[in-house]
């Protein structure tokens, strides 16, 4: 491949059900502007999976209209736990429940496969990089970001410096687990919430969907005996409705939400003493929601992130952008700035 040639990089997102596939030029201006999804099939275990991405591999270069000699990289992003390189977690999780997932080299495996370089993120990693450089563009590098993402758990990352920080082991950016103060925002009688990982009182304990589920949604619907969602048969299902009530306004869902953002707004002192970011970024279901509850939701996160005056004169709060895109891109981002490293 002569150097005059255009070349490209193919962004991967490996979802539960779903793979969604995006192309960026050397200049990183994206050449897709939607979901481009296919069957992930990672249930099915590893090899049918890694068979599944090459598909989308093929079909997103189809769609561009672009040659497989024109990639220069691929960029892979998927849930974890997993290490930097890929490797898929001895512990098993819900996406790579089937055995064959045991300590595999997803990376490797998708490398050997395409027979091209494939750089890995995990999906929140690849997100809050796509969230800081869909905000700063080419001043990337100029400057650090911390993404919060509220889903099933609470997902995120660190940027500093326009790069993802990986951590040792990669596990850096895990910011659900982190343990935030209780105080003053637990009601009164309310206990102390439990997380999926062992830990009492970090952030994924509130701001999660987990997190309402088994946490937040049980106390507050003791202290509104005759709200509606008494009537729903399973506490599960009545915690995927919160939102909805959130939105209509509904004081007891308003107040779960309230706690999510307190605890968000703490977590977020604690970036601010620990990388002091240029911005603040919020992703998840929110994202989607009608303006009002958005802004609601975000300017309660801003009140309880407590910045020193210098701080908050240069920092950015905002929402992750494109959301469902966001891993895709991301991926695809990290993998550019693999070729401009080397
Ligand atoms: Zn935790």
């Amino acid at each position: 491949m002569s150097s005059q040639q255009p070349w490209f990089v193919v962004g991967l997102d490996n979802g539960g059900n779903k793979n969604n596939a995006t192309v960026v030029d050397a200049a990183g201006r994206f050449l897709v502007d939607c979901m481009v999804e296919t069957p992930s099939r990672v249930l099915e275990g590893p090899l049918v999976a890694v068979e599944a991405l090459a598909q989308s591999f093929d079909a997103i270069l189809q769609r561009t209209g672009i040659g497989r000699g024109q990639v220069r990289v691929v960029g892979l992003d998927t849930p974890g736990p997993a290490s930097a390189e890929g490797v898929i977690s001895s512990k098993g999780s819900t996406n790579f429940a089937h055995a064959g997932w045991n300590g595999y080299d997803f990376r490797g495996a998708l490398e050997a496969r395409l027979r091209l370089p494939v750089v890995y993120n995990n999906d929140g990693n690849a997100a809050a990089l796509y969230a800081h450089y869909a905000c700063y563009g080419s001043g990337a590098a100029r400057h650090s970001s911390v993404s919060a993402i509220v889903g099933t758990g609470l997902g995120g990352g660190v940027i500093e410096a326009g790069r993802i920080v990986k951590g040792a082991a990669g596990m850096a950016g895990e910011l659900g687990h982190v343990h935030i103060p209780m105080h003053g925002l637990l009601a009164e009688g309310q206990p102390l919430p439990e997380c999926n990982c062992g830990f009492s009182g970090d952030a994924e304990s509130l701001a999660s969907l987990t997190g309402i589920e088994k946490n937040l949604l049980p106390y507050w619907l003791h202290r509104f005996p005759d709200h509606e969602l008494h009537r729903v048969e399973s506490i599960s299902k009545a915690a995927k409705l919160v939102r909805n009530y959130g939105e209509k306004g509904d004081p007891m869902a308003r107040k779960i939400f309230e706690q999510q953002a307190m605890a968000l707004g703490r977590l977020f002192t604690i970036a601010a003493n620990f990388t002091d970011p240029s911005a603040y970024f919020v992703g998840g279901g929110i994202v989607e929601t009608a303006p009002e509850f958005r802004d609601w939701f975000l300017g309660i996160i801003r009140e309880h992130t407590k910045l020193r005056e210098e701080q908050a004169r240069v920092a950015r709060f905002a929402l992750v952008p494109d959301l469902d895109m966001a891993g895709a891109r991301g991926a695809a981002v990290a993998a550019l700035e693999s070729v401009s490293a080397r």
